[in-house]
């Protein structure tokens, strides 16, 4: 099976019905369909062949959705760029990946001369704006306007159908190099975890450049359902869409519900139709856990675990397992139980599995983890060590078989050798009213190593005090884990390119790039 079956599914059974909706306009699966066979054929005419990569560069469209499936119809690889990369990130990832081809939207435009110079066997150049096509590219609209449309490539089960790059988060983007059949096995679990539910109509308001937006593609296109897209995340955008499409499924990152929740237009909109409330991609704090599910009575929560190596899912929390009072109220601290078909145990450094309720890293194994990293044999077979994905997240099980990630490895601060994760702090700061949003860094000290900062984002009016927050964690946690050190910022914690806070950055004033303390 292959991942533009769903699509060839959808035209064939139900092709008048819309499949595609971006801001006033829509496309049935009929003429979704045709224009992927179009483009496919575009890629095709100029010479783009199996396994080529075929880059998009820019923002979530209606367009981006046809590219994500003509890529794979084609016989290429889905290689999405990073919107929010410099331009030398740009040209990092565009020599990286080397594509044939190369999307880009109005935004982006500016950037193609510049990338391709860094990529001369680049095939083609197209222009998906609306406007006429600058020099040097052909209009996306016209040349699919003029092509004849091909059938699907069906490549291999086991063949690279997408490349796309980790968040970032941890250091230079990876390329996450993922088959049919990894994709599929993940669509799969999800859907068996899950249940049977009816065709979703599915609002898309994270960056489709991340496998968290574009898992969330195939598998709505599989189930039959309606892809509602956002050019950008925009917390009224969303509240709007909501109300107007009567979405009933959407997936947020923690930060993105954040800020959709505490907008003053949130109770001005009708979200009744919500149904299921997606999340993951980064720790889910219980305050605002509980604050969604108090805000959304209508909808239920499930959260995904995983990464993009992993395609993404690893394990799922239900929303029978999201009950706020009760015996098993705790589990909303909890990732949940592993994904059905996926392997997943706690080891130490030395790969020796832990028992139930001791920390280590997290690993998982199943038909879900990756072909490998893009280019990155040593770094492939580091992480894949022994047939099993190293997360590089810690965690724990409960008695149950719930899974508690409780950090990154690289978010943990070792103060004084003791192990302190960052998000047991936040969690304990974010239960203060006065704290709208916190992370929690290691910066150095002289005689302990490390000591817990926290950078704090108050609520709006609130005065807060770092004598009292801290008195506040002491009331709640160890000692030896409330931060030292306190700073307040009112202009919002910096984000990663998909919405998570990007610690790196919070770091990098009290280390230098070695590491090392800045004296
Ligand atoms: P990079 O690998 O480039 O540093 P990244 O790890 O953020 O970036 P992704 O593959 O997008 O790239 O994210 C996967 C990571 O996100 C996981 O390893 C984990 O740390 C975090 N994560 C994902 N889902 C959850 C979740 N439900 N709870 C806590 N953390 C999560
Ligand atoms: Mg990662």
């Amino acid at each position: 099976m292959h991942l533009t079956e769903g699509l060839r599914r959808a035209r064939d059974g139900q092709g008048d019905a819309v499949a595609v909706v971006f801001g006033e306009q829509r496309w049935t699966w009929s003429q979704f369909g045709d224009r992927v066979a179009r483009l496919a054929s575009v890629f095709r005419a100029h010479g783009a062949g199996a396994g080529d990569r075929i880059a998009m560069l820019g923002h979530s469209s209606h367009r981006y959705l046809e590219y994500y499936y003509a890529a794979l119809w084609s016989g290429g690889v889905i290689c999405p760029m990073n919107t929010r990369h410099s331009l030398p990130e740009l040209l990092y990832q565009a020599a990286d990946s080397a594509p044939a081809v190369l999307i880009v939207d109005d935004a982006f435009a500016h950037l193609a001369e510049p990338i391709r110079q860094a990529l001369p066997d680049l095939k083609l150049v197209l222009y998906a704006g609306d406007a006429a096509a600058p020099a040097g590219m052909l209009s996306y609209e016209d040349e699919l306007a003029r092509a004849p449309t091909c059938v699907d490539a069906e490549r291999g089960h086991d063949d690279l159908a997408c490349l796309f790059y980790t968040g970032g988060t941890t250091g230079r983007a990876k390329g996450v190099m993922l088959s049919h059949a990894n994709l599929l096995a993940s669509i799969r679990s999800h859907m068996t975890a899950s249940g049977p539910t009816p065709p979703p109509a599915s609002l898309h308001a994270g960056p489709l450049f991340h496998l968290a937006a574009g898992s969330r593609v195939f598998s709505t296109t599989l189930t039959g359902g309606r892809h509602i897209v956002l050019p950008a995340f925009a917390p009224a955008d969303v509240l709007r869409t909501i109300a107007r499409e009567r979405v009933t499924a959407a997936t947020f990152v923690p930060t993105m519900l954040a800020m959709v929740m505490r907008h003053p237009e949130f109770d001005a909109h009708d979200l009744s139709s919500l149904e299921l409330i997606s999340y993951g991609a980064s720790p889910m704090p219980e305050t605002l856990l509980r604050e969604a599910i108090r805000r959304f009575p209508n909808a239920r929560f499930a959260q995904s675990y995983g990464m993009t190596e992993t395609s993404p899912l690893v394990a799922r929390l239900g929303p029978e397992d999201h009950q706020p009072d009760g015996p098993t109220s705790h589990r909303l601290r909890s990732a949940g139980r592993p994904a059905p078909g996926v392997e997943v145990r706690i080891v130490d450094a030395e790969d020796r599995v832990l028992p139930v309720g001791e920390v280590g890293e997290i690993i998982a194994r199943g038909p879900n983890v990756m072909l490998g990293y893009w280019r990155k044999p040593e770094q492939s077979a580091a992480a894949m060590r022994g047939g099993w994905m190293h997360t590089g997240d810690a965690g724990r099980f409960d008695a149950d078989g719930y899974l508690y990630v409780v950090d990154r490895t690289k978010d943990m601060i070792i103060s004084g050798g003791e192990n302190i994760y960052s998000t047991e702090v936040e969690n304990a700061l974010l239960q203060h009213p006065d704290v709208a949003q916190c992370a929690v860094i290691a910066v150095p000290h002289a005689t302990w190593g490390e000591a817990v900062h926290a950078v704090i984002l108050p609520r709006e009016g609130a005065d807060l005090d770092a004598d009292a927050l801290i008195a506040h964690c002491r009331s709640l946690i160890a000692g030896y884990k409330c931060p030292r050190s306190i700073e307040f910022r009112n202009d919002g914690l910096p984000l990663s390119s998909v919405n998570k806070v990007d610690k790196a950055k919070l770091r990098e004033p009290f280390w230098n790039t070695q590491g090392r303390q800045v004296s």
